[in-house]
């Protein structure tokens, strides 16, 4: 049997805030997860974070993980693995997958952070492979390096599907378009910019009907709905994809939390059912608290502040330490970041459990654009969520958010020096430096831009509106590469496009492949021929070009016909290459048996 002071089941962002406050105040804890690594959910999250420094704002989700797991002392004990499997009266069931062994634990208090799963929705053929949910994909995708396809539907517009459908478009695949069943966005706007930009369509009032396909999903029906999310016969359209993707919400799960008898209660605006809990994450089982989505869905920011708070409430029944000011300080925090419109929901629903708070915050905007001619930042970010790394990043003081994070940024255009640190930081992305006549004619945009590969100095490229729609053909000017991975390109677009333009993309790869074998296109070949490969045994060493099991039975006529015309030579102009046995490829097992075989 293990024993422990503090029993904390699940290694997200609230258990292991919790973990920290109580192993620095030296109660001996047990963090039980079931992952590979701690971290929950964060370990799947690429974006940067929203909120303020404190909390980690404008670094990206596993590297918050990485940053809590690093703050736990010799307190703190870890079983990765692990499933805590039943809590009984008097013991805990726990079941390790690595030495396929079920144990027993003892704990004078418990923490249970075992956050939520997703919600599904029914739709004909929602069976079939390739039906995910947003949280799977982002596993696949972000963890594994896998990804699930090409084309992608996703249902839902909330913050997670805004968010996994960005990160599919930055992993390669196409997301045709995201549908929203309600009549308005229901993730922040920063976000939904992102995505919108790109060009992918956010179809309101719309709901996935059916999945096509026999063995796999070839495709989905997607259907309008009426005021009362009725669906409206004639409206069905069909794409053809290879994933549907379902982000439409999170489930409390409540099931160790019940089995333990805490009281639940159905809180729609919490998710569903929820455990009963107090200002300090104790529910009416006197040693069992809760934090995080199971307390009630929310975002990564708040589930770190409860852990803290349950964490050092804990501490306190354990040692008897003073911790009332800090817990104070964290319920000071909670009530700021959920005083936006944003929390309203959970505000009324924890109305349930306890009074909530709220503090004003501002809705003043920006009302000027800046000095016209001088290279500054537009802020495009008009909606009151809590977030401020504008404000923290900028080396003079030129943006301030008002005291309540959940206000608008304001930039005092004097104070600027057009530096672009902002934009880097900026987690919704929201912000993009202009200059007008940068060049005769030419105006200046600096775009965030997080793909690969970066476009280089004197490239071409299409410029994309806020919808995601062709503008014009612009010009890299030049790249600011952050480490934070958001990086600042500046492209030059004709004069009176600088409020216009907000996206660009590559212009279109030649798709035409020369060497199969080593997946070499037409596109490759050409450019290497521009950086001065131009000979066709140079191509060769240079791209692998015939270096696969053919031998350039396939590509060596095209590739020399692709020289001789680059180059303005004649085909019998150019020199073959060194031919060197053997012509077909054979297996080193092979030579060696033959050998064998005529040495006896
Ligand atoms: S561009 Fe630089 S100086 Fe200007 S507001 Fe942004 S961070 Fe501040
Ligand atoms: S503009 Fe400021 S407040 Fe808005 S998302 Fe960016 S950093 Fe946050």
């Amino acid at each position: 049997m293990v024993k422990t002071d503090f029993l904390i089941i699940g290694g997200g962002p609230a258990g292991l805030s919790a973990a920290i406050e109580a192993g620095k105040r030296g109660v001996k804890t047990l963090i039980i997860d079931e992952g590979v690594h701690l971290g929950g959910q964060l370990l799947k999250q690429t974006h940067k974070f929203f909120g303020h420094e404190g909390f980690y704002a404008s670094v990206r989700g596993f590297e918050i993980a990485k940053k809590l797991t690093s703050q736990l002392n010799e307190n703190v004990s870890i079983m990765e693995q692990t499933t805590i499997t039943g809590i009984y009266e008097d013991i805990i069931t726990a079941y390790n997958r690595l030495e396929d062994s079920v144990f027993e634990i003892k704990a004078d208090f418990i923490l249970i952070a075992v956050g939520a799963s997703e919600r599904f929705i029914p739709f004909e053929n929602n069976h079939l492979p390739g039906v995910y949910g947003a949280g799977a994909v982002q596993t696949l995708m972000n963890q594994f390096k896998v990804l699930p396809g090409k084309r992608v539907l996703m249902v839902g517009s909330g913050n997670i599907g805004l968010i996994v459908s960005y990160q599919l478009l930055q992993a390669g695949a196409k997301v045709k378009a995201i549908v929203e069943i309600s009549n308005r966005v229901g993730g922040y706007d920063v976000h939904a910019r992102k995505i919108k930009r790109l060009g992918v369509p956010i179809l309101l009032n719309h709901t996935i009907k059916k999945a096509i396909g026999e063995d796999r999903v070839e495709g989905a029906v997607i259907v309008q709905v009426d005021s009362n999310m009725n669906p409206l016969e004639g409206t069905e359209r069909e794409f053809a994809v290879d994933v549907i993707c379902i982000a439409t919400g999170l489930i409390p799960s409540i099931e160790l939390a019940a089995m333990a008898h805490v009281k639940l209660e159905y809180i729609p605006q919490l998710g569903g059912y929820v455990p009963y809990r107090d200002n300090e994450m104790r529910t009416n089982v006197k040693n069992i608290f809760v934090a995080g989505d199971l307390a009630g869905i929310e975002e990564a920011t708040t589930a770190m502040i409860e852990g803290k708070i349950a964490g050092l409430a804990v501490s306190r029944e354990l040692t008897g330490v003073d911790v009332q000011s800090e817990i104070e300080k964290m319920q000071r925090e909670l009530v700021e970041f959920r005083s936006g419109p944003f929390s309203e929901k959970v505000r009324n629903g924890l109305e349930r459990f306890f009074t909530q708070k709220t503090m004003n915050y501002s809705t003043k905007m920006q009302e000027n654009e800046g000095p016209i001619g001088k290279i500054r930042p537009i802020i495009e970010c008009f909606e009151n969520i809590p977030c401020n790394p504008c404000q923290t990043s900028c080396p003079t003081g030129a943006i301030t958010v008002a005291e309540n994070i959940n206000s608008l940024p304001i930039i005092d255009y004097s104070k600027c020096i057009g530096c672009g640190i902002c934009a880097m930081k900026c987690p919704g992305l929201a912000i993009f430096m202009i200059q007008e006549n940068y060049l005769p004619e030419r105006d200046l945009v600096a775009i965030p831009y997080e793909f690969l590969p970066i476009p280089e100095k004197g490239q071409k490229v299409v410029a994309l509106d806020q919808e995601g729609h062709e503008v014009c053909e612009a010009t890299v000017e030049k790249v600011t590469k952050s480490p934070n991975k958001t990086h600042l390109v500046y492209i030059s677009v004709p004069e009176g496009l600088s409020k216009t333009v907000r996206a660009f993309r590559l212009p279109e790869q030649s798709e035409s492949v020369v060497c199969r074998c080593e997946e070499i296109s037409v596109d490759q070949i050409e450019k290497a021929i521009e950086e001065g490969y131009t000979d066709y045994e140079e191509l060769r060493r240079y791209l692998r070009l015939g270096m696969g099991p053919c031998g350039g039975r396939t590509c060596r006529a095209i590739a020399i016909a692709i020289l001789a015309k680059k180059t303005g030579r004649k085909i019998d102009q150019i020199s073959l290459n060194t031919f060197r046995p053997p012509i077909m490829p054979v297996k080193f097992e092979a030579i060696v048996r033959g050998e064998m075989k005529h040495e006896k």
